[in-house]
């Protein structure tokens, strides 16, 4: 079954190269020049997206990094840039393949062995899982970190993902010393062990293993993984938990592993680690009629902006940068990209991401890496522990108590979350105010809460138990089928209004 699946997904990556969802231009295979573009005026970066350049970082306004094929260098320059080649790929890195401990870059192999290390030494709270394979084969680890690691509990989840552009390993390395970390400390460390107790906390720290193997920015089919997640509008997929399937179909691998880990649970709070940079790059990266450079929030603009800074304010090379205030950029504003993670995460899953870059170099020397995890630590915990603030609690059914898989909004905030329905729990992210909070259920009648206040610690809990909406009198058969026809009705109906808000 699995090597079935695997197969499908093979030909499905395969067959994406003809149509590409997320990226107008590509698949690069073979040689991929990193280019140092002059930006002649101000409107260039945006004609520079919308031909189809797969640009990687900017940070001064007079130049671009575009990582091309020699055709579209050759391209470039028949347009009048001013191109520099500072690099080629793949250009794959010598690894020692025996490298142990902290502060080394890992290889894929060497990686897995550690983490499975990790999860052999910590059965109590670690279980090491893969997402399925890379294009080439190899596994998408997944750590999980917690108390009772096979138990679904009333606990918010939360995930880092590392190292989606293959070349840029620190955040592998992060995540590594983040895991090391958490599993030694759990016990004797206070903080660490309440954590570990409270939350579900998932860590992938190498999403693209054959780009870091070869090294490449792109995985083995020579597409740009953080452009190739479902867009909005014209890649609509539907939202998953709105009651749509979930269509990964023509996804590469990797990025269809990450759809369906997504879709299996309920993440309230993630980040995915980058280089190129050092900013906290903060939800929308896109939004369709919203030029590159200008602004473009989400409903949650002050609550995300808030997260951001969480992170930067702890990181004192981050929160002094000279190029990006506090050390936080709304996405669009640097620079828009479709087809990224963190806006699907957002848009189809109801889940906070961030994407964060951790290092202007891409490989920075090894010898430095304790001191990007001194610069990171504190701003990796603190992130995490803003998972546990706003409004939490169960949904269930009045009569049966049984858990219900229910959409919570904020009255004047069109984002919804959803519970996890093994549990029936869900986390609303919120900053510190009074909110009223409407629950809906298809087939139960809508609870209106008003008057719930979040303070800056603790998620403030409000469990709700839920009434269906009663059928009519049993009298004649033909109306019973009525009164579940018209239920199902309604159900239908709240759920096509859903999709109808998403929009
Ligand atoms: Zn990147």
């Amino acid at each position: 079954m699995r090597s079935v699946l695997v197969f499908c997904l093979a030909v499905a990556g395969l067959s994406a190269q003809a149509q590409i969802p997320g990226n107008p231009v590509g698949p690069r295979l073979g040689t991929v020049l990193e280019l140092d573009v002059d930006l002649p005026g101000p409107g260039a970066l945006a004609l520079l997206g919308e031909a189809g350049y797969n640009i990687g970082h900017f940070s001064d306004p007079s130049r671009v990094t575009i990582y091309a094929t020699p055709e579209e260098r050759d391209r470039l320059m028949a347009d009048g840039y001013t191109v520099r080649e500072v690099a080629r790929q793949p250009a794959p890195p010598e690894f020692d393949e025996g490298a142990k401990g902290l502060g080394v870059y890992h290889s894929y192999t060497s990686l897995t062995n550690e983490l499975l290390a990790y999860a052999g030494d910590h059965p109590a709270i670690a279980r090491l899982v893969t997402l399925g394979a890379s294009v080439s084969n190899r596994q998408l680890w997944a750590l999980l970190i917690t108390d009772n690691p096979d138990e679904e509990e009333d606990e918010p989840e939360f995930k880092y993902v590392s190292t989606m552009h293959g070349d840029e390993p620190v955040g592998t390395e992060m995540c590594h010393y983040l895991i090391d970390r958490l599993l030694t400390a759990y016990g004797t460390d206070s903080r660490v062990t309440d954590l570990v107790n409270e939350t579900e906390i998932w860590i992938v720290p190498l999403m693209n293993p054959d780009g870091l193997e070869s090294g490449s920015r792109f995985n083995a089919n020579g597409i740009d993984l953080n452009r190739a997640f479902p867009d909005f509008p014209v890649d609509y997929v539907g939202t998953f938990h709105d009651g749509d399937p979930l269509d990964d179909a023509g996804r590469q691998p990797e990025v269809a592993r990450i759809l369906r880990w997504t879709a299996d649970r309920r993440f309230v709070l993630s980040a995915n680690f980058h280089t190129g940079a050092v900013v906290v790059n903060y939800l929308y990266d896109h939004i369709p009629g919203i030029p590159t450079g200008v602004d473009a929030p989400t409903p949650d603009n002050a609550l995300i902006r808030a997260l951001s800074l969480e992170y930067s304010t702890h990181n004192p090379p981050m929160f002094a940068s000279l190029t990006f205030p506090n050390g936080v950029s709304n996405g669009s504003e640097w620079y828009s990209i479709t087809g990224g993670m963190q806006d699907w995460h957002y848009r189809y899953m109801g889940c906070i991401d961030a994407t964060i870059e951790l290092a202007v170099p891409k490989k920075p020397s090894q010898s430095l890496l304790p001191i990007y995890w001194a610069n990171n630590e504190e701003s990796m915990l603190s992130y995490l522990e803003a998972v546990h603030r706003g409004i939490r609690g169960i949904v269930t059914d009045a009569d049966t108590g049984l858990p219900l898989d229910a959409r919570i909004t904020i009255q004047g905030n069109l984002q919804p979350v959803f519970t996890d329905p093994d549990v029936g729990d869900y986390y609303r992210l919120l900053l510190p105010g009074a909110y009223t909070v409407v629950v809906e259920v298809p087939g139960y009648f809508t609870q209106t809460i008003p008057g719930v206040v979040v303070s800056a610690g603790s998620a403030t809990r409000v469990d709700v138990e839920m009434n269906v909406i009663p059928l009519p009198a049993a009298r004649p058969i033909a109306l019973v089928l009525t009164g579940v026809s018209l239920v199902a009705a309604a159900g239908l109906i709240r759920r096509k209004r859903w999709r109808a808000n998403r929009g």
